[in-house]
């Protein structure tokens, strides 16, 4: 469903993607796990084209990467993502949250798209909070939030990068349950995290990046307990 073909990327001198290879099909669970400034974000924000490449290739369901215009607001509804930060409109309710992108992008009636964000705020546990503001509700509560409206565009595919990592403890596992039973219903996913409880309850695969390479790749109980390469030991020596 998602195909990295020798991608590279620079910042300036900095080699930030280096000749990734990596293939997510559907229905597949991938955790992208690494060191900071492995590249990691990176790598996320070139799938949704946030971040253009310099060279490789991109393809989502068999497409490249569209430049602009409405083919590049389809990509970005069929490749979801939700960031550490929440990045909830403030000055927006929890339910015009969710519904904005469905009317003014997907042009879906107000009053189904309003429907359907009720049914997916129920399903992420916030139903009860639709009519407040962003900044009313707690870390975790919001974060929730940001994944029932991905979720309202139909994405092909999810991404998060550290949805949790700026999160109190307390409010961790309840967005990685989200998740987890999202990943369970079949969801394409790829992420971003160093919850190693979650990589191996919900992830088929882990993908250790540093320097901007992919150095290793396995099953995530092969990678916790018999990581092959130096740098994952070190690592997972470091966060364990
Ligand atoms: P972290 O775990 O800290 O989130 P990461 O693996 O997500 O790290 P990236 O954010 O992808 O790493 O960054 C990779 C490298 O690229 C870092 O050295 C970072 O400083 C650099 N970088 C990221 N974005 C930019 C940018 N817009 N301009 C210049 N350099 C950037
Ligand atoms: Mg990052």
């Amino acid at each position: 469903l998602v195909e990295l073909r020798d991608v590279n990327k620079h910042f300036g001198d900095l080699h930030v993607l280096r000749d990734i290879n990596l293939t997510v099909r559907r229905g597949e669970v991938l955790v992208v796990i690494g060191p900071s400034g492995s590249g990691k974000s990176t790598l996320c924000r070139a799938i949704n084209r946030l971040e253009t490449i310099d060279s490789g290739e991109i393809l989502v369901d068999g497409e490249p990467l569209p430049q602009e215009g409405k083919a590049l607001a389809r990509l970005r509804s069929d490749v979801g993502m939700v960031f550490q930060s929440f990045n909830l409109f403030a000055h927006k309710t929890i339910l015009d949250n969710v519904t904005l992108g469905p009317v003014k992008v997907r042009r879906e009636k107000t009053k189904d798209a309003k429907e359907r964000a009720l049914a997916l705020l129920d399903r992420v546990g916030v139903g009860n909070q639709a009519h407040k503001m962003p900044a009313q509700l707690s870390g975790g509560q919001q974060q929730r939030v940001a994944i029932a409206r991905a979720l309202a565009m139909h994405p092909k595919v999810m991404l998060f990068d550290e949805p949790t990592s700026a999160l109190d403890p307390e409010m961790i596992n309840e967005v990685l349950d989200v998740m987890a039973a999202l990943a369970k219903e079949g969801m394409t996913m790829i992420v971003v995290t160093h919850e190693m409880g979650f990589a191996r309850r919900a992830a088929n695969r882990v993908v250790f990046m540093a320097d901007g390479q992919i150095v290793e790749e396995a099953h995530p109980e092969e990678f916790f307990t018999a990581p092959k390469s130096e740098r994952a030991k070190d690592f997972l020596s470091k966060i364990l």
